[in-house]
């Protein structure tokens, strides 16, 4: 059996060790301490915009607090990008509140602007008005953000911008994860970097992101002893977890570039099959860090899923798109608005190899892999 090629795997750079063996030789385990603090200020620094970074234990636990802190509440409705990872959706459910789940549009794959107005529109008329709109950057590529604030800014309800797939992403110049009224990234393993497991939640209202770390330590107020009059969370980085991140955001750069020369290698090597249709940047003001590579196979002679097993039978991992949330069981009563996109979407989307530390000989055999597949009788 050939060596697994997964589909995006951690790759540590140079000083992520050196960072853990400072954090273990000052005695600093604990779920805070100066590499928390370090990480903090190096991904504001990278993001700009004057923005402000709570590190966390997930993306998840961002996109917790950032509901939390915007009040929503049990009964309360919030919007959300149907096409995402199920992590998206969870937390508006953690608090008791309803998802109401808006469709994608054909050129990034994320929310469309038209349905998320024609979703405000039907909810107010039956007077709920929305608590919150998240919007999900998919595979790293930019939503539609100036229709999609604007259409946020007109009913003046807020946007939590769900980048965890999308850090070095960029719209119109501006880094993604600075958009929203609060911004998540995520850290985990599959992730662009990683450290570990671990997340982050950003804005650029300090009051909210001061509020979000005094949640995630078990809300304790400035006592002597235990005294609590908040329910709190144990949501916050340990200092070993920030010293992986240190060294990942000292390669960031890299590894944005090497991901987008996946993307290139592939869009390459079948820009002559009519079948399959790559995720392209519909202009100059996306700039996606390309996480995954990924292709929709329309058609052609043969599908996605026999694709999949194809590469699989190599020992080669791809993935289909992610299913949307309003086709997920633990979903079915949650209000949808859409036309069919992200179905056909998951029905048609694989996910290719992507890693960043992918060989040539790796991506090679990929090709020869996929070739075969597509051209059954050629070979
Ligand atoms: C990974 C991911 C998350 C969750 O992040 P975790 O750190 O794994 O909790 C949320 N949303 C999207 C779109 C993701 O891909």
């Amino acid at each position: 059996m050939n060596e697994k090629i997964w589909l995006s795997s951690p790759h540590m750079g140079d000083n992520e060790f050196k960072y853990v063996q400072e954090a273990f030789e000052t005695n600093w385990i604990a779920p805070l301490g100066p590499h928390v603090n370090g990480l903090e200020e190096d991904i504001a620094a990278y993001l700009g915009e004057d923005v402000h970074v709570a590190a966390l234990s997930s993306g998840t636990a961002a996109l917790h607090l950032a509901l939390i802190i915007l009040g929503v509440k049990a009964g309360d409705e919030v919007i959300c990008q149907t096409m995402t990872f199920s992590a998206s959706a969870n937390p508006i459910a953690y608090q008791g509140a309803t998802p109401v789940f808006v469709d994608s549009e054909e050129q990034t794959w994320n929310m469309s602007p038209e349905h998320l107005e024609a979703a405000i529109q039907d909810r107010l008329a039956l007077g709920k008005k929305p608590k919150a709109i998240i919007v999900v950057h998919l595979y790293g590529m930019p939503a539609q953000m100036d229709r999609i604030m604007a259409i946020a800014d007109k009913y003046e309800i807020p946007v939590v911008e769900d980048a965890a797939e999308a850090l070095g992403s960029s719209y119109k110049g501006q880094k993604l994860g600075t958009f929203g009224a609060m911004s998540i990234l995520s850290f985990n393993g599959n992730k662009i970097i990683t450290t570990s497991g671990g997340g982050a939640l950003i804005s650029k209202n300090e009051e909210w992101i001061k509020q979000s770390r005094f949640l995630a330590t078990q809300a304790r107020d400035n006592a002597p002893h235990y005294q609590h009059s908040h329910i709190g969370y144990n949501y916050r980085m340990s200092n070993i977890c920030a010293g992986i991140g240190r060294g990942q955001m000292e390669v960031l750069p890299q590894r944005v570039e090497k991901r987008r020369s996946n993307y290139e290698f592939y869009k390459e090597t079948f820009a002559g099959v009519d079948s399959m249709r790559f995720a392209e940047e519909p202009n100059e003001d996306y700039y996606s860090n390309r996480w995954l590579s990924t292709v929709m196979i329309e058609g052609g002679e043969i599908d996605r899923e026999t694709l999949r097993l194809h590469l699989e039978q190599d020992n080669i991992e791809s993935r289909p798109l992610w299913k949307p949330m309003h086709l997920q069981p633990v979903f079915a009563d949650a209000p949808f608005y859409g036309d069919g996109t992200s179905e056909r979407l998951f029905e048609n989307g694989l996910c290719l190899p992507s890693g960043s530390n992918l060989t040539n000989t790796d991506l090679d055999r990929v090709k020869k892999r996929m070739l075969e597949a597509l051209h059954p009788k050629q070979v």
